[in-house]
Parts: structure tokens; sequence; C-alpha cells
């Protein structure tokens, strides 16, 4: 069954170091609580906020990476509501409305799933500020909340997508592009914590529209989506009818639970922010930011092909990840042979991403690839170890594979007096075998097995075939 997905992604504008309206470290993470603050994130009377025109400049990068329409004027709105994490009772927002207007409007986002390209429309791209954060000390049971204010007044780009996503698969296909263009753009790093968000609204046909909030990565917005639409499906197949909510993803029970708050009914009763002047943009502006655009995923997807020779569908995977790609290029360059690394990488490392429940481009280190196709190359462990045992404890340990290998004792036994010794073994116990194979070349292959099967899989069968040939001939 189609579902009908929209998405509402909020990035943090990582690349500035401080928050939106004030000049207070927008590095929040792993910092006592409310010590990045002042007057102005605080929300205390009097104090007036300025608007750090990097943010608009970020805004605008990513408006003319996804073609959309860059604003001529924009303007910044009061969305009213109150919660403890919102000392002002508002947040500083944009608004399509009330002669206030977001930076940019329209856009679109190539996406490729199974191998079929599809395009997702973007609405619109506005700038705002992060509320607090809320602290349950003893999780959602606890008796009181504690807040810290140390991520309000954070920049935030929000991107609204029109509903043009029909599985999770897509969606989450979609946050990963985004996120490759976002970090090529080099405005988020996305690999921060809390970083990229969303909410999903997600209908089923014959059902309402349901609204899954704050969902924190790319994996688990594809798992809040596959569950809600079973979820939605089964009510209908049932004969009962869904309702128009907003939900929460709990990621730990992997499972989305209804909202008592019913914030869809909320008024924000917006209005237009009166300390922040209306700011103008000028086509020399955004002439100047198209400019300076870098190279963006689907420029490098062409480049992959005419330079390195891949086929559309390996350069488009790789791509589709900044980590991923710069990985490749790395090591391909390393290696010099750019279609094995890249044959490698697509089919197992993807292999992995979804055996143990990575986001895209998570535990790759271009330095133990490296390393990893040195060890092959070498003749030192085998290609089947390599994918079968020393990459996935790779990306699981993050450990360099030359560890790995010893401590699982990989490394292919190439000491012939070594060998020579454990064939003298292997001919002693097997007596018959021995006359057979002076007689029939063929009969030696069960004396090479029994050669692999004692060193465990560890040594070059070529070699030791060899070592019995001059043993028996001898
Ligand atoms: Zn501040």
């Amino acid at each position: 069954m189609d579902a009908k997905i929209g998405l509402e992604v909020h990035v943090q504008l990582t690349a500035l170091k401080t928050k939106l309206f004030c000049s207070c470290p927008s590095d929040y993470r792993d910092k006592p609580p409310n010590t990045n603050v002042c007057p102005v994130c605080l929300g205390m009377p009097g104090a007036l906020p300025l608007l750090n025109e990097r943010a608009i400049d970020m805004a605008i990068s990513l408006c003319l990476a996804l073609n959309g329409k860059v604003s001529e004027k924009v303007v910044f709105a009061r969305k009213h509501y109150f919660y403890p994490d919102l000392p002002k009772g508002f947040q500083i927002s944009q608004y399509t409305a009330l002669g206030s207007s977001p930076v940019c409007i329209g856009g679109q986002v190539k996406i490729n799933v199974d191998g079929k390209d599809k395009v997702i429309r973007i609405r619109r791209i506005q700038i705002e500020e992060d509320p607090g954060r809320l602290v349950w000390p003893q999780g959602f049971s606890s008796k009181y909340v504690l807040v810290d204010y140390n991520r309000s007044g954070i920049a935030l780009m929000e991107i609204v997508t029109e509903p043009d996503m029909s599985s999770p698969k897509e969606a989450r296909a979609f946050l990963e592009k985004l996120r490759s263009i976002l970090e090529h753009l080099g405005i988020c790093d996305c690999s921060l914590e809390g970083s990229m968000r969303a909410d999903a609204n997600v209908s089923v046909p014959g059902g309402e529209r349901v609204e899954v909030k704050n969902i924190g990565s790319p994996k688990d917005v594809e798992k809040a989506l596959t569950f809600e639409i079973v979820r939605q499906s089964t009510i209908i197949k049932q004969g009962g009818k869904v309702a128009r909510e907003t939900r929460h993803w709990d990621a730990g029970k992997r499972v989305t639970i209804a909202s008592r708050s019913k914030e869809e009914e909320a008024d924000y009763r917006y209005m237009p922010e009166p300390n922040i002047p209306p700011t103008l943009i000028s086509p020399e502006r955004v002439q100047r930011i198209r400019e300076s655009l870098p190279e963006l995923p689907d420029e490098r997807a062409r480049r992959f092909v005419r330079e390195y020779g891949l086929s559309e569908y390996l350069a488009k995977v790789l791509t589709s990840s900044k980590a991923l790609a710069d990985t490749f290029e790395e090591v391909a360059r390393a290696v010099g042979d750019y279609q094995r690394v890249a044959n490698f990488l697509v089919v197992e490392y993807l292999r992995r991403v979804k055996e143990f429940n990575l986001e895209l481009g998570e535990g790759l280190k271009a330095e133990h690839l490296k390393e990893l196709f040195q060890l092959i190359d070498s003749g030192k462990i085998t290609l089947n170890q390599a994918k079968e045992v020393v990459f996935p404890e790779m990306l699981l340990s993050g450990k360099p594979p030359s560890e790995i290998a010893k401590e699982k004792g990989l490394f292919v036994v190439r000491d012939e007096e070594k060998l020579r010794e454990v064939i003298r073994e292997v001919m002693e116990k097997n007596p018959k075998a021995v006359e057979d194979a002076k007689k029939s070349k063929k009969a030696i292959n069960f004396l090479v097995g029994q050669v692999m099967k004692a060193t465990r899989g560890k040594a070059d069968p070529k070699l030791v075939r060899k070592l019995i040939e001059e043993m028996l001939s001898s």
C-alpha cells in the first residue's frame, strides 16, 4: 500500500560558532547545564536580538543547491506557545503570511531508491531558533523535569518537503541525500547527536494524516514510518478510523506513542518580530554565494563516472553520503583500483549498514580500509577473511585491521618450515592417502584439504600443494 509522506527537517547550522541572535557559543553538547547563556537567549525582558547574517547566507546556499527561489525580503515572525523550554513565550521563526517570508521557496532533491530516480519537491526553507532542552532525570516517569538553556537560541534551518514520498525507504533516502548535500556545503556536521531531527507526516489511503515528531536520524525515520504505516493499515483493515493526531517516536521501544498534548490544535498567534528589521537579500549577495558553492553530490557522482569510470549506480550510491564518497576517493587513490574499491564499499559496506543498523557513513575509516586492502594484496589475509571477519569487526570495534587479524589468528601461514611440519604429521596419519597420492595427482587434493583443516584455513593452498608434491617426489 502506498503511503503519503512529507517531512519537516530541523538542521542545526553547526558551522556557526555562535547562536542565531546573540554571541553565546553554539556548542552545547556535553557542557554543564545553563552555562552558555545570556539575557538574549534566556529571553530576559528588554534584551534585544541581533541577527547573525551568516545563518541567512547558509540558508541561501542550501536554497541554491536545491534550485529553490531565494526571497528578496526575509521577515522574522514570533510563534507563540507556552512551554518551559521557551523562556520568552515565543520562538523567533519565519512564516509565509503577514508580510513575513522564509529565506527560500521551492526547490527539489533527487533521490535514488532501488536504482530508480525520484524527485522530492521542497516547499520552503527557513531559519529559526532552537528552544532549550528538557531533561527528565529518571526518564519519562520522573516526578520533576530540569531545563537546560544552553541550546536555547541556536540557529536551526527548517526544511519542509511536499508529501512526495511514498515509502519509509524513500523518506530515509531523502534524508540521507539532504544530509550529504548539507555536509558538502559545509553547513552541518550531521553526525553530531541531535543536529538533524525530523517530523514526519504520514497517511495511508482512507486514513487521516498523523504527525510523528522529533525523530533523531534517517534510519529511525525509516523505522518510525514503517511502524506507523503498519499501525494505520491495520486499523483500517479492521474497520476502524485512523485519528488525526500527533505521535512521538520512542527509539528504545521502536514504537510511536500518541502525544497527550493536542499540539495540532495550537494557535501560534504569529506576528512579525518587531525587534529584527526585515533583511533585504540583494541579487549580488545571491550571486556571490552561487559562485562560491562547492561541488555537490550529483556533480560529484558525474565526476566519479567521468574520472574513475564507475557505473552511474555505483557513483550515486557512493555520493549519497559525504563520508562514504570521501572514504572511497581516499582509499581508491591509495589502492589504485577504483572499480574494486567502489564495489567493495557498495557491496560489503551497505550489507553491514543493514545488518548492524548503522547510519550511512558510520564506522568508516579511510586509514583502516587502506590497511585492509594492503593486507589482502600482500596475501597476509584472504579476501574472504577480509569480507567475512575483518571488515565487519572494523566497523563494530573501530580497531585497525591488522590488530583484528592478529587477535583472531587470521594471518596466512607462509612459513614453509612450519607448513612442512604440518604436512609430515598429516602424512603420518594418512599412509594410504600418501600411497594414492604418489600414483594419482587427484589424491593430493585430499592431503591439501587435511593440511588446510589442520591450519584452520590459514595456509596458502597453492603453497601447500607445491610442498606436498616436492615431499612426495623426494
Ligand atoms: Zn545568549
